[in-house]
């Protein structure tokens, strides 16, 4: 038998409801089970249907390119004026720093593996911070235009604004802390997406570094959903504290089950971690939110006419600028997929079943 692979002694046991009880500390868990598991959850319909459908490719690293951070930046600005005049000349005052609010601030690094990007703010400081390290290759420019569209969403905005950060983390808190971080991923991928199709209609892209982007946003998404499925998996059955003997019951309830491998490889992960926070889902379902809201919100964009995507794109910068300091993920969803986005996510859910290859 394979037992020997996961031998689960007392020790890991007690390290892995340690490391489950820092997180369930924050109510975290409790967020996770409402959003995977939870009957009114739309996104949860979504990430069940979206697993099924799609598949793993293979990776290619990001394409090496030949333009300056000043043309970098040039193209972006360029980007959000086709968009919208107004909002095009507010993200060409964030990104050429002649806006007082905000401090930006971009740099190369072509040893960097990634581009970094983050937009915050500082302690002492008014001012909203953009900070983007780019790394000479086409993540470069798409990260650019994913932290402007931060710089100017409605609720980084509103977060900046209080005070201190204690006294924002209070105001998080009262929004639904974790809502508000999948709620600030949704803007970013969206404008992701209409960028790199931008960027292929600019011939900046060829039709090869379009298909490859595509693939490896596919591979991460289809790779973070299955971890966070499983990290759901563990902690909705290991209430805690964990102990030894409920352990040992979990195990030999799942031990049928397919994903049998995968959840005690998940158990083991969560307790052989030392970060402050073990639990990958508290890091990534925000990004996972705003991958799949994006995904859905594109594909009907590719698929209507003219002046719907005109319809489309004004819904979403109204929502962007005014609305995302206080809306939850359901109604994000309604904003941008529409009233009956229930409906849609169980058809999709059907559908994608429906296409599942059974051998
Ligand atoms: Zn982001």
């Amino acid at each position: 038998m394979s037992e020997s692979k996961f031998e689960f002694d007392e020790q890991i046991i007690k390290k892995l409801n340690d490391n489950c009880a820092k997180v369930d500390e924050h109510n975290y868990f409790k967020f996770l089970n409402a959003n995977v598991d939870g009957e009114n959850s739309s996104i949860s319909y979504f990430l069940k249907g979206l697993i099924r459908n799609l598949s793993f490719e293979p990776n290619h690293k990001d394409k090496k390119i030949n333009l300056t951070k000043d043309e970098q930046i040039k193209l972006v600005i360029e980007f959000y004026k086709g968009l919208d005049a107004k909002t095009g000349e507010l993200v060409e005052q964030i990104l050429t720093g002649k806006h007082a609010d905000y401090k930006t601030q971009i740099g190369i690094d072509e040893t960097l593996e990634h581009t970094k990007g983050n937009v915050g703010s500082g302690e002492d400081s008014a001012q909203i911070e953009v900070e983007v390290i780019l790394n000479g290759t086409l993540d470069g420019p798409i990260t650019i235009a994913h932290e402007a569209a931060h710089a100017i969403s409605a609720h980084h905005v509103q977060l900046n604004k209080l005070e201190t950060v204690k006294e924002k983390r209070k105001a998080a808190k009262f929004l639904n802390r974790y809502s508000v971080d999948c709620i600030g991923e949704v803007e970013s991928y969206i404008i992701e997406l209409l960028f790199v199709d931008f960027l292929l209609e600019k011939g900046v892209m060829q039709k090869d570094d379009y298909e490859n982007f595509m693939a490896q946003r596919n591979n991460n998404l289809v790779n973070e959903i299955f971890q966070i499925l499983q990290e759901n998996d563990v902690v909705s059955h290991l209430a805690c504290p964990i102990t030894i003997e409920a352990f040992k019951e979990f195990e030999q309830k799942i031990k049928a089950s397919k994903n049998y491998t995968a959840i005690m490889n998940r158990c083991r992960i969560m307790a052989e971690c030392k970060d402050e926070h073990p639990s990958f889902a508290e890091y990534k379902f925000r990004y996972v939110v705003g991958e799949v809201v994006s995904t859905l919100w594109f594909e009907n964009f590719k698929n209507c006419n003219a002046s719907e995507q005109k319809r489309m794109l004004k819904t979403f910068l109204d929502y962007v600028t005014t609305k995302t300091d206080h809306v939850g993920i359901e109604e994000m969803m309604h904003i941008l997929l529409g009233s009956n986005v229930k409906e849609t996510c169980e058809q999709y859910y059907d559908l994608k079943k429906n296409n599942t290859v059974t051998v």
